[in-house]
């Protein structure tokens, strides 16, 4: 008997976690039933009937809850709806931060796997949501700003006379802080980027950014790749730093995160005060909490002529794009979950988060929320 994917929509996100395509890959390579809910590409344009002519059936949300063993959605939209026994969804559901949206799962019993605590390996690669999402959203920060900002990036040679290139500075070199540079850099501004990982320094250079170190950081080998909390004493210098840098930039981007924990706060408002009027901060650490004390999550706000725009979200800008990345992802997890035999695969263990309403992950085990 082969099961039933369905294919929910997220309310208040444009973007689809899996188009026609990859539907159809699902039903002819991997032998699933499809079913969706009507209007799921709607905010991409594509009709219904383009999933229905790849074999996959329309069916109503509820109707679509109590029949699919797996539901696929890009994030949280379950309101407890009648569920099919055992059922499991498949989503993008920012666990270690919004772990009280997790109550619902865990009531109805249901078991869940989210894609954005897959680990950063090689083997992970092609479902990695992350890597995805954050490389448009520092392309799509680079574009907001050179929007916003009241000048130009590249440098401009004119019989008027000659314009000097933008100054971005980028907080944070990891996949969003890397692909911001390298667009900033096309755009021909003059770019410097900071990082608490002294390996980022050299992909940062290789990209003709300039590397701003701050001396006696921390780095965890058992952090797999990601940034640690920093010392008091290293906070303060580097806040300093910052500050000194930010003076003469016109345009930052902020995009520094720790895993779980609340985003590291690097621009004080004493530096804001400090910046010129028409200059633009993009937090894309608005969500955690901000890298900028006066950012605010999904607002934009001008302060003392500074533009402050946070939004953790800016894939979400460029749906289209991102729909076919995420497309690529979902069906790669789908394909690879069809393929394991092993209980204890380790790419399953590291996403799951419940299992038929049990906590699997190692977080929510030891906090019992
Ligand atoms: P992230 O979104 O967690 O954080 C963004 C960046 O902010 C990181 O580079 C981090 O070091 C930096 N940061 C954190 N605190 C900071 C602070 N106080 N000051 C300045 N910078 C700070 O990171 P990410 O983009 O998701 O990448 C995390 C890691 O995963 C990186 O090492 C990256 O190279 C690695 N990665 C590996 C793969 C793979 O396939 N092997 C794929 C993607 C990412």
């Amino acid at each position: 008997q082969p099961k039933t994917i369905g294919i929910v929509k997220t309310p208040n996100d444009p973007r689809v976690c899996l188009l026609p395509k990859e539907v159809k890959r699902l039903i002819t390579e991997l032998k699933y039933n499809v079913q969706f809910e009507p209007g799921l590409g709607s905010s991409l344009q594509i009709e219904d009937s383009q999933y229905i002519d790849t074999g996959a059936t329309s069916v109503s949300r509820q109707q679509l809850f109590k029949t699919s063993d797996i539901i696929l959605s890009v994030n949280h939209t379950y309101n407890g709806e009648e569920l099919k026994d055992d059922s499991l969804f498949i989503g993008i559901f920012n666990p270690l931060f919004h772990s009280s949206k997790l109550n619902i799962y865990k009531e109805h019993s249901a078991s869940v796997f989210s894609l954005d605590l897959l680990p950063r390996t090689t083997l992970a690669q092609s479902m990695d949501v992350l890597s995805s999402m954050a490389s448009l959203a520092g392309y799509r920060a680079v574009i907001k700003a050179a929007d916003l900002f009241n000048g130009i990036f590249p440098m401009f040679t004119t019989a008027a006379g000659t314009l000097t290139p933008a100054k971005v500075l980028i907080l944070g070199a990891g996949v969003a802080g890397l692909q911001a540079i390298a667009t900033a850099r096309r755009l021909g501004a003059v770019v410097e980027a900071f990082d608490v990982r002294t390996s980022a320094g050299e992909e940062v250079r290789s990209l003709g950014a300039t590397f701003v170190e701050v001396e006696g950081h921390t780095e965890s080998a058992s952090a797999g790749g990601y940034a640690v909390e920093q010392t008091e004493e290293y906070k303060q210098k580097q806040k300093e730093l910052i500050h000194q840098h930010i003076l003469s930039a016109n345009v930052v981007i902020s995009t520094a995160n720790i895993p779980g924990r609340k985003a590291p706060l690097l621009i004080e408002t004493r530096s804001v005060d400090a910046m010129q009027a028409g200059s633009v901060i993009i937090d894309l650490a608005a969500e955690q909490g901000g890298n900028c004390e006066l950012s605010k999550n999904n607002e934009i706000i001008v302060y003392k002529g500074v533009t402050i725009l946070g939004n953790s979200n800016l894939s979400a800008e460029i749906s289209s794009s991102a729909s076919r990345l995420l497309s690529n992802n979902y069906f790669s997890f789908l394909k690879y979950m069809s393929k394991v035999e092993k209980p204890d695969d380790p790419l399953l263990s590291a996403s799951q988060i419940l299992n038929k309403g049990q906590w699997t992950h190692p977080h929510f085990k030891s906090t019992q929320i």
